[in-house]
């Protein structure tokens, strides 16, 4: 899960990590009231869950009320890579002479955590990462005793800080590694971490990534989700409790189990397929979460055809199959299926298929070619159809 910025730095204030003073506004008027309670020249800043507002358009300045105002009329609405910014931050703006990257994320290769520093941050952080990678230094942290005070030392060495900013970035870094940790966040960054003109360090950016696995933890931090910024299909696959996550491609999968998910979309791609969305609608699942799965399946105009594949150990292969059958009786639909079960029952369950004349398959390979097949010919009946 991934939180606003201005709800990042609250979190960092909390911790206190010094941040710019500033509130949220959701219309011209509230920005420009902000705009005057904090003083000129203010930063308007757009909300929404992507990167890059500032090469959008979506990050800008105002020295007036009438201009905070003008700027937020803009902003709020903005389409930023398909998100719609429905709220600003007004901050007032710093006097900015450098910016540095400072992030902590977990290194999943290694299964630690590293702190990550760059003495150029700012908007073309991806840039420098791509064209001179050895311009991001890396300090990797073990989980059981954190962040070193000497590590913290390096890397603002490394950046080339020394004295009183040397003191002011290790202590930053420390109170970051400790928001990391303690959030239990896969990823928390300040981009840019600014060196102001009168030499002060300020989070000016901030980024948090939860992981979704221990929100159970932080009930309070589970409540800042922004529903409104998640599309029909993943609010609809969280109330149900399916793990969902749309992509771009036509082969709609239904799998039980994450790794298999991924097996499936593996195998799809080895074939030439492209797969529509990972859903793994997990173990033991039921005839009626079967049928939610594929409504949110069918939903998506981009599916030419839907995979199934079932590994039954807990989950019954029949009770599946039931799923499905009792599912097009309600949904019907023209996309073909193909259907693998493996596993308990899978028998029955693919003898009740086979007898409501569905498309099955008895290897993963098989079934994968047959989807990769039945989502081709579809799609050139499609364009057939529409010259265009
Ligand atoms: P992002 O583009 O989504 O990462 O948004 P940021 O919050 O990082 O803002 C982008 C850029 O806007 C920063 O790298 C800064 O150069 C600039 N910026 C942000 N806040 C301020 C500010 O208070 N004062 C000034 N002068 N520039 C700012
Ligand atoms: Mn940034």
């Amino acid at each position: 899960m991934n939180l606003h910025e201005y709800q990042a730095k609250e979190l960092l204030r909390e911790h206190q990590l010094p941040v710019p003073e500033g509130a949220i506004a959701r219309s011209p008027g509230e920005a420009s009231q902000c705009a005057e309670r904090l003083g000129y020249p203010v930063v308007v800043k757009a909300q929404v869950l992507t990167g890059g507002r500032g090469k959008a358009g979506g990050v800008r300045l105002a020295g007036s009320a009438e201009e905070a105002e003008r700027i937020a009329a803009d902003i709020l609405g903005m389409d930023i890579r398909g998100h719609t910014v429905r709220c600003v931050l007004v901050e007032r703006a710093a006097a900015i002479s450098r910016e540095l990257y400072l992030g902590v994320v977990l290194d999943r290769a290694a299964r630690w955590p590293t702190v990550m520093g760059c003495s150029r941050g700012g908007i073309d952080i991806e840039q420098v990462a791509a064209e001179d990678p050895t311009a991001i230094r890396y300090e990797p942290v073990h989980p059981l005793i954190g962040l070193q005070a000497y590590q913290a030392r390096r890397l603002a060495l490394d950046l080339g800080l020394t004295g009183a900013q040397l003191r002011s970035f290790t202590d930053i870094a420390s109170r970051l590694y400790r928001v990391y940790e303690s959030l239990d966040a896969t990823l928390v960054e300040v981009n840019p971490l600014a060196v102001l003109q009168d030499g002060t360090l300020v989070a000016l950016d901030a980024k948090i990534n939860l992981d979704d696995s221990a929100l159970f933890r932080h009930p309070e931090l589970a409540a800042l989700r922004d529903t409104s910024a998640e599309t029909t299909a993943e609010q609809a696959a969280r109330s149900a409790g399916l793990s969902y996550v749309s992509l771009e491609g036509s082969i709609g999968c239904l799998v039980n189990g994450a790794g298999l998910a991924m097996a499936t979309m593996d195998v799809i791609k080895l074939f030439g397929g492209e797969p529509a969305n990972f859903l793994d609608i997990g173990g033991g699942a039921q005839a009626d979460k079967v049928g939610q799965a594929m409504r949110l399946l069918l939903a998506d105009g981009g599916v030419r055809c839907v995979l199934i594949n079932v590994f039954g150990g807990i989950t019954r292969c029949d009770e599946v199959a039931r799923g499905i059958l009792a599912a097009l009786e309600s949904i019907r639909t023209e996309v073909p299926f193909v259907v693998r079960l493996e596993g308990t029952n899978a028998e029955q369950g693919r003898a009740m298929l086979v007898a409501a004349r569905m498309q099955t398959a008895q290897t993963l390979a098989e079934a994968a070619q047959l989807a990769v097949a039945a989502a081709r010919t579809a799609a050139t009946a499609d364009a057939a159809r529409s010259p265009a």
